[in-house]
C-alpha cells in the first residue's frame, strides 16, 4: 500500500490580471509610444510564453521621462506641504493593498516567483514601505534634527528582476517622501508590475511627471544613468554594473547609492535550536529561488553538529516543492530567466568539478521553462568558486568551523558585506558576533526578515548607502544648516 501522499494541484486563478498586448512608457501621467520605435517580448518564464510588448526607452525618451520628472519637480511636487505628499503615499499604499491580489499574481507570472511569497511577501512589504514612509514626509526635520532637509531633485533609479515590485518600492517611497520626482527603469525581464503600478498612481491622482516609469534593457539604464540633469542616481543590482555606474558618475557631482550583490554566511553554532535553524537555512538559500542579494548561500556549521545538521536539511530539501509558481503549495519557483539558468548552471558545475559532493533531492521539474533542482555543497574549500561567487539561485555551500574566531574569519572572507545570520541560544553570543561580522544586516535566530523600518544595505563590493528606516531618507535629502 503506497504511503505517499501527494499535493493536489492548487492554482491560483489568473484571470484576476488584465495584461495589455503591448505597453508604452509612462512618462508625464500617460503612456506614451516609444521614439525608439523598440519594443521586445516579456515572457513568463515558467511555461516560457510571451506575455505582452515591452516598450525599449532609448536616449530621446529618457530624456523626455526627466524633463517631465524636472517640470515636476520645479512647478509643484517639491513646494508642495509635506502633508499632501504623505496622503498621495498614504494612497498609493491603500491602493497596493486592496489590489495585492492582482499585483501577486501578475508578479509571480512574470517573475516566477511562487504566489505564496509574492502574496504573502513582495506585495504587503511594498504597500508597508509605502505606509512606513508616508509618515515621514511631514517629519523630515525629526529625522535630521538641527538640520534643514530639503529635496535632492531628480532621482533616476534602476531596479533589478529578483523583487519587481518590492524595489521598485524601496526606491520611490522615500524618494517621493522627501519630496523628489522620479524616473525609474525596471528589469528588462520583469516589467510587468511596475507597469501596473503607474495604473495605481493614476488612481491616486498623483500629479503628472512626479513618477516616470521607462523600460528597456541596459542601454535604458545606461543613458539614465549618464542624463545631466539627474541629480542622484540609485541602483540595486550586480557588482560588476554597479562599478561601471560608479566610473561613469565619478566627478559629476551626482548621487548615487548602490545595493549590490552578496555572498552572505549563515552560522550555527553547536547551542542553537537544529530544527528552527534548518528551517531558516532554507528559508535564507531557498526563498525566491535563492535570487535574493542577501541569500545565505554560505552555511558555516559548528563541526561537532555538522552531520546533524547535514542529515536534517537533506531530509527537509527533500519536502520542497519544485514547480508552478502560481500553484499554491510551491515553495521553489521558476528561476527568472534562460540567462540566469545557465549562469547557475555553469556555477554549480564549477563546483562538481573542483571537487565539492552534491545533493539534490528528486524532484520532478516541468517540461517547459526554466527550472533548477535545490542543491546543496558539502566538503566545500573557501577557495571554491561556489564558495566566492554570487550564485543568485537555490544553491548552497556547507562549509565548517570550529571555534566563534573561525567562524568570523570565514564569514568576513568575501568580498561582499551585505548580511549574515547567527543561530544560538546565547544573546551575548548574537551580539559579539554581530559586532565583528562585516554585514550591513545580522540576524539572529532567523533569516530574511524585512521591515520598512529597518535600514538594509551593504559593505565592500555590496555597495553603499541605505535603504529602509531613516537611514533610507539620507540619500534623497541635502541637510541645510537650520
Ligand atoms: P544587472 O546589474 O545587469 O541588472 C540590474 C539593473 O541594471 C537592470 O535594470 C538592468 O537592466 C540595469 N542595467 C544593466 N546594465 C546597465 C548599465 N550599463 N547601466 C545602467 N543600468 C544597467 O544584473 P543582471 O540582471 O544582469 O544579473 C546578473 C547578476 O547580477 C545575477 O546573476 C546576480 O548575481 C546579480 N544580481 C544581483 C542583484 C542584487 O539584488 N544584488 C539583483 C540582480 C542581479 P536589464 O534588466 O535590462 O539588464
Amino acid at each position: 500500500m503506497s504511503t505517499a501522499w501527494d499535493y493536489a494541484p492548487a492554482p491560483e486563478a489568473r484571470d484576476i490580471v488584465k495584461i495589455q498586448e503591448r505597453y508604452g512608457l509612462f512618462i508625464g501621467g500617460k503612456f506614451v509610444e516609444p521614439g525608439s520605435g523598440e519594443r521586445y517580448t516579456t515572457i513568463d518564464p515558467a511555461r516560457e510564453e510571451p506575455l505582452s510588448e515591452i516598450a525599449q526607452a532609448g536616449k530621446a525618451d529618457v530624456d523626455r521621462a526627466v524633463r517631465a520628472a524636472r517640470d515636476a519637480f520645479a512647478n509643484g511636487w517639491s513646494g508642495l506641504r509635506p502633508s499632501e505628499r504623505a496622503k498621495y503615499l498614504f494612497r498609493v499604499a491603500r491602493l497596493l493593498q486592496e489590489r495585492s491580489r492582482e499585483f501577486a499574481v501578475l508578479e509571480s507570472l512574470n517573475a516566477g516567483k511562487p504566489i505564496r511569497e509574492s502574496r504573502d511577501v513582495d506585495v504587503p512589504l511594498a504597500a508597508a514601505h509605502f505606509f512606513y514612509y508616508a509618515g515621514w514626509a511631514d517629519k523630515l526635520e525629526y529625522a535630521f534634527p538641527n538640520r534643514k532637509p530639503r529635496p535632492v531633485g531628480v532621482t533616476g533609479q534602476i531596479i533589478p528582476w529578483n523583487f519587481p515590485l518590492l524595489m521598485l518600492a524601496w526606491k520611490i517611497a522615500p524618494a517621493l517622501a522627501a519630496g523628489n520626482t522620479v524616473v525609474l527603469k525596471p528589469a528588462e525581464t520583469t516589467p510587468l508590475s511596475a507597469l501596473l503600478f503607474c495604473d495605481v498612481l493614476r488612481q491616486a491622482e498623483l500629479p503628472p511627471g512626479v513618477v516616470n516609469i521607462i523600460t528597456g534593457d541596459g542601454r535604458t539604464g545606461a543613458e539614465l544613468v549618464s542624463h545631466p540633469d539627474v541629480d542622484k542616481i540609485a541602483f540595486t543590482g550586480s557588482t560588476e554594473v554597479g562599478k561601471a555606474i560608479q566610473r561613469n558618475l565619478a566627478g559629476t557631482g551626482k548621487r548615487l547609492t548602490l545595493e549590490l550583490g552578496g555572498k552572505a554566511a549563515n552560522i550555527v553554532f553547536d547551542d542553537a535550536p537544529l530544527d528552527q535553524a534548518v528551517e531558516g537555512i532554507v528559508n535564507g538559500i531557498y526563498f525566491n529561488q535563492g535570487h535574493v542579494c542577501c541569500a545565505g548561500s554560505r552555511l558555516l556549521v559548528q563541526e561537532s553538529i555538522y552531520e546533524a545538521v547535514v542529515a536534517k536539511l537533506k531530509r527537509r530539501m527533500a519536502t520542497l516543492r519544485v514547480g508552478d509558481p502560481l500553484d499554491k503549495n510551491t515553495d521553489v519557483g521558476a528561476i527568472n530567466s534562460k540567462q540566469q539558468l545557465e549562469k547557475i548552471t555553469a556555477l554549480v558545475q564549477s563546483g562538481v568539478d573542483e571537487g565539492a559532493e552534491i545533493y539534490q533531492p528528486p524532484c520532478k521539474l516541468p517540461e517547459r521553462g526554466y527550472w533548477f533542482v535545490p542543491t546543496v555543497f558539502t566538503n566545500v574549500a573557501q577557495s571554491y568558486r561556489i564558495a566566492q561567487e554570487e550564485i543568485f539561485g537555490p544553491v548552497l555551500s556547507v562549509l565548517t568551523f570550529r571555534t566563534p574566531d573561525e567562524a568570523i574569519e570565514k564569514a568576513n572572507n568575501t568580498p561582499y558585506g551585505l548580511s549574515a545570520g547567527v543561530w544560538t541560544e546565547k544573546g551575548s553570543r548574537i551580539l559579539a558576533m554581530a559586532q565583528k561580522l562585516r554585514a550591513g544586516v545580522v540576524w539572529a535566530n532567523t533569516y530574511n526578515r524585512f521591515d520598512p523600518a529597518s535600514p538594509f544595505g551593504g559593505y565592500k563590493e555590496s555597495g553603499f548607502g541605505r535603504e529602509g528606516g531613516r537611514h533610507g531618507l539620507e540619500p534623497y535629502v541635502v541637510l541645510d544648516d537650520a
